[in-house]
């Protein structure tokens, strides 16, 4: 009989973390055991306590743990994890290449998976877009999230941006000669590639990444409406992430 996955969740009161908890609760394999967050320490979920201390997911003796909090927050706790010797599972994003590298190195005893989007239809977008890199020689991404998202642009639209300029270095440069309003050509992503953020009420988590070429554009476009959406990739990162032979994965792509 295969043993059941001890699973704790940090940030697990918030968006995220909490619809997390119900998802691993229900998920055949995994046991919920831990809950960290610093708001709401003392409420429960799930009939775990939710504790303000990193020390719960130690004395709980998770096997793997999922951090969906901010970039400030999982800069400690993923060396943390490493130390302790747990697989960590991490949504978080606002990562920098700097910080990206430094938990490449600290994983030498356990495993980490890192992932800017867990939505198995922006995984397919983001490797649809790369495989239409190289037919094409101007692209943009918009980004479009709910109104309460930290960080900008979001972690998929720098993951996009990042593995289109790898798949292709042939872009057209911007023919932009005065900006009216500064930031009205949006960030400038890795290989040029500019990244535009929308934030509104009543959003979760949308992008569309525009392509062009002589005489045509190609959009490709993924919704999350709701939460759920990340939660099959979520928990099948929790099953397979002690079994990887990287120490360190950037993506849900060698899952699936
Ligand atoms: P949120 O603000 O609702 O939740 C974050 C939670 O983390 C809060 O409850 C907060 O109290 C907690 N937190 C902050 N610092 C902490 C610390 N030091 N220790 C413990 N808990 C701490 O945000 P959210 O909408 O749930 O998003 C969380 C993260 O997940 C963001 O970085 C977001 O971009 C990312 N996200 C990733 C994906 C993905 O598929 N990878 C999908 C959606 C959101």
């Amino acid at each position: 009989m295969t043993r059941v996955i001890r699973v704790g969740v940090v940030g697990a009161a918030g968006r995220m973390g909490s619809t997390i908890c119900d998802a691993v609760a229900e998920a055949d394999g995994l046991e919920l055991v831990a809950a960290v967050d610093v708001v709401s320490a003392g409420g429960v979920t799930h009939g775990v306590a939710i504790a303000s201390d990193l020390k719960a997911l130690a004395d709980a003796e998770c096997d793997v743990v999922v951090d969906f909090t901010v970039a400030d927050a999982a800069r400690t706790t993923l060396p943390w994890l490493a130390l302790h010797g747990m697989h960590a599972v991490v949504g978080t994003t606002g990562f920098s290449a700097d910080d990206i590298e430094s938990f490449r190195r600290a994983f030498t005893g356990s495993n980490c998976l890192v992932a800017a989007n867990f939505a198995i239809g922006a995984v397919l977008m983001m490797r649809f877009a790369e495989q239409a890199a190289p037919w094409f020689e101007t692209a943009e991404i918009i980004e479009f999230h709910h109104n309460a998202k930290a960080d900008a642009p979001s972690g998929t639209a720098m993951e996009t941006a990042r593995r289109m300029a790898a798949a292709s270095s042939e872009w057209a440069p911007d023919p932009t000669k005065h900006e009216v309003v500064p930031g009205a050509r949006g960030g400038e992503g890795p290989g040029g590639i500019r990244v535009h953020g929308v934030r509104m009420v009543g959003m979760t988590a949308s992008q569309e990444v525009v392509l062009g070429t002589a005489g045509q554009t190609l959009v490709i476009r993924h919704d999350s409406n709701d939460r759920v959406s990340f939660m099959p990739g979520v928990v099948l990162a929790c099953r397979q992430v002690g079994a990887l032979t990287e120490r360190f994965t950037l993506g849900i792509d060698s899952l699936l």
